[in-house]
């Protein structure tokens, strides 16, 4: 990791932040001093398909920490899916045994105190914008590719989070300019055919060359596999980063973020960030239609990092009330705003 003194942003909350990583198999705790440095950093094993032992484990993890530097300003959880502003109840988690459940209210009473939450790939892409590969551009649409297909947006600085809490979510739209054979595509676990995830995700590239070839291969093996000349592998490569590209510039038609930062696993291919740009071009509805996509800065601790973040963004308005419930309040209100 780089060494790193980024001050704080203007007027922003002072002191420890902990941020969470909530994943599907590990959930990694940082505590961010006010610059960004890291001051504690911890691992632990998710407990799968176990509601009641993941608001432990996330319990026993923020004693741990504070027991190692002190208590802190605030907490931030990064998770799966998000909570749904109208019931408080968790949707969209591809770790199902969250959904449904009111973790925000739970986990805030577990831990005795307001917790911010966001979904994971906009803790990422918070992440980036604040102190990372996005730092300095006015928008910025992270991704996230790797088990599953995540998307944030933030925007000035804020993310942009909206009323149903599914911004960014561009992972479950399907494959745009789907030729004859992509459609109408396999089946997605959210119950849809042909989402961008089943295309693009670490397990769908993964599935399209098992497909083709009938070897058993992940990412990261196609990828060493096509740098050693197997024409069979970079096939597979050059019809993902396609498909890749076609979704992506779907993302820019609607939203025309200044950067994409690339994140999870699938990050790692370097060929993607000198690709895709003109794979993009011929979907890109625009005079200039080039866009220019980064790799992190933070690469896996984004997650963390982003909710910790989450704290030092969010504390202003939601100055230690219950900080879950006062957002779906607000989002509730507003919601109601707009039906008037
Ligand atoms: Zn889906």
């Amino acid at each position: 990791m780089p060494a790193h003194d980024n001050p704080p942003h203007k007027g922003e909350a002072q002191g420890l932040q902990l941020g969470i990583d909530l994943g599907g198999t590990k959930i990694e705790g940082q505590v961010l001093d006010p610059y960004g440095r890291a001051q504690a950093i911890k691992r632990i094993p998710t407990p799968r398909e176990d509601y009641g032992g993941t608001l432990a484990a996330l319990v026993g993890l923020v004693s741990s920490l504070e027991a190692e530097v002190g208590p802190v300003a605030g907490i931030g959880v990064a998770m799966p899916g998000s909570i749904a502003p109208a019931s408080g109840r968790v949707q969209n988690a591809n770790s199902t045994w969250l959904n449904g459940r009111p973790f925000g209210k739970d986990l805030a009473r577990a831990v005795g105190r307001p917790v911010m939450l966001a979904n994971d790939a906009d803790c990422f892409a918070l992440s980036e914008a604040y102190d990372g590969a996005g730092q300095g551009a006015e928008s910025v649409f992270g991704v996230i590719l790797g088990t599953g297909c995540g998307g944030g947006l933030v925007v000035e600085g804020a993310l942009v989070r909206g009323p149903r809490a599914i911004a960014g979510e561009w992972g479950h739209n399907p494959l745009p300019w789907p030729s004859e054979d992509e459609y109408p595509g396999t089946r997605c676990w959210c119950g849809r055919r042909g989402c961008m995830e089943t295309w693009v995700s670490g397990p769908a590239l993964a599935r399209d060359h098992h497909q083709e070839t009938g070897q058993m291969m992940t990412g990261e093996e196609i990828a060493r596999a096509a740098q050693a000349g197997d024409a069979a592998a970079r096939a597979s490569l050059d019809r993902h980063a396609e498909r890749l590209a076609r979704g992506l510039a779907m993302v820019v038609n609607i939203l025309d973020p200044e950067v994409i930062v690339l994140g999870g696993g699938l990050s790692r291919l370097s060929h993607l960030y000198s690709e895709l740009p003109d794979l993009m071009r011929p979907h890109v509805f625009a005079e200039d239609p080039w866009i220019e996509v980064r790799p992190p800065r933070w690469g896996d601790a984004s997650g963390a990092r982003g909710a910790a973040r989450l704290v030092a963004t969010g504390v202003q308005e939601d100055s230690g009330q219950e900080a879950v419930g006062k957002d779906a309040q607000q989002q509730g209100a507003q919601r109601q705003d707009a039906q008037r």
